[in-house]
């Protein structure tokens, strides 16, 4: 068995090869070659502790396996992250373990990855204006990766808690990208590319807000009850996912099925996309919006791929297990 600890991963996995496993996995559940299992959190009655765990094959990769965490609200006491994951391969001929992976910074990789991907598929040509709205720890990752997808001259921003603000400036000077921060309606009126970040119970954007050639990336929603934006501009939009199941039970999509506003037909696998099935944004004036609920085999994905480059690198640790 290989040991990647959650230490090794900066050093072995970066941007460009999370957007890599992440584009790829997504079109192999598309295909139908790569299927997630139902998602288990369980609040557990302890230490007010969530924990669960996401799992799937990728019959093309040949990845099996699962993660397994979730948040302890007291660790930032105890100096450590709230949220822990981590990540466990099997042999898929054998059943046998392959690997143990840290998945805490993968989580952040990964997830930042599915936004990016979504971009590159659905943003409109020739955007220039990100909004973030969410200046919490995975909307540096976010800003990163969406910037890689389009030529934006700069970053708006809106944060619940406005002492967050500094951070998503800071990430914008060093991307060499101006930042300003701004209300709401400036926001769904400026940016041709938002990512709603945030652990929010409530929506934030409004349809009203929003102006049309648009994408929305809602990346904060992975819990029944959780919601950023308001269910009728998800209807607005031509709406894309992960994974429909997950959509409409823990993400964005889950209010406007449950209003009645949103069909589940009319949600459509990014993955088929990205394998040419599916058109994608068909005008520039169109708001199209991507629920990256987070599924299990994008852990895999990216965790696979940096045990490999943990091989590759001479840097794997091998237990006989
Ligand atoms: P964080 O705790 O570091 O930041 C939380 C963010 O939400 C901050 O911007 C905070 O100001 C904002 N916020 C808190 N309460 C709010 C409220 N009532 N209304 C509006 N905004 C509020 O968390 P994080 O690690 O940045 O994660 C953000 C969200 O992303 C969480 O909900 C997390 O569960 C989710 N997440 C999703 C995926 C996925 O794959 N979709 C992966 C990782 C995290």
């Amino acid at each position: 068995m290989i040991i990647v600890p959650e230490n090794e991963i900066a050093d072995l996995i970066d941007r460009k090869a999370s957007f890599d496993a992440v584009e790829s996995v997504f079109a192999a559940m598309a295909r139908k070659d790569a299927y997630n299992f139902p998602v288990i959190r369980e609040a557990i009655g302890y230490a007010d502790a969530l924990y669960g765990f996401k799992s799937g094959f990728d019959k093309a990769g040949l990845v099996l396996g699962l993660k397994s965490g979730g948040y302890w609200p007291g660790n930032m006491e105890k100096g450590l992250t709230n949220h822990q994951s981590t990540v466990i391969l099997f042999d898929p001929d054998t059943g046998k373990v392959k690997a143990l992976v840290g998945g805490n910074l993968l989580t952040a990789l990964r997830t930042a990855a599915a936004s990016s991907v979504s971009i590159k598929y659905l943003a409109p040509k020739g955007a220039k204006v990100l909004g973030m709205i969410g200046a919490g720890h995975q909307s540096a990752f976010q800003m990163r990766a969406a910037a890689e997808q389009c030529d934006f001259e700069k970053v708006i921003g809106w944060n619940y808690h406005p002492e967050g603000l500094p951070r998503l400036e800071k990430v914008a000077n060093e991307i060499g990208l101006p930042f300003e921060p701004v209300e709401l309606d400036q926001l769904g009126e400026q940016a041709d590319v938002i990512i709603t970040i945030t652990s929010s119970f409530d929506p934030i954007l409004m349809d009203a807000q929003v102006k049309g050639g648009t994408h929305i990336a809602c990346m904060g929603t992975d819990t029944k009850g959780k919601q950023e934006v308001e269910a009728a501009l998800v209807s607005r939009a031509s709406v894309f996912t992960d994974e429909i199941a997950q959509a409409i039970t823990i993400g964005e999509c889950q209010h406007a099925i449950a209003n009645g506003t949103l069909k589940q037909s009319n949600i459509t696998e990014l993955g088929y996309v990205i394998n040419g099935d599916h058109k994608g944004r068909t005008s520039n004036d169109e708001i199209t919006l991507f629920d990256g609920t987070g599924v299990g085999l994008q852990d895999l994905a990216v965790a696979s791929t940096a045990v490999d480059l943990a091989i590759e690198k001479g840097v794997a640790i091998e237990v006989d297990f």
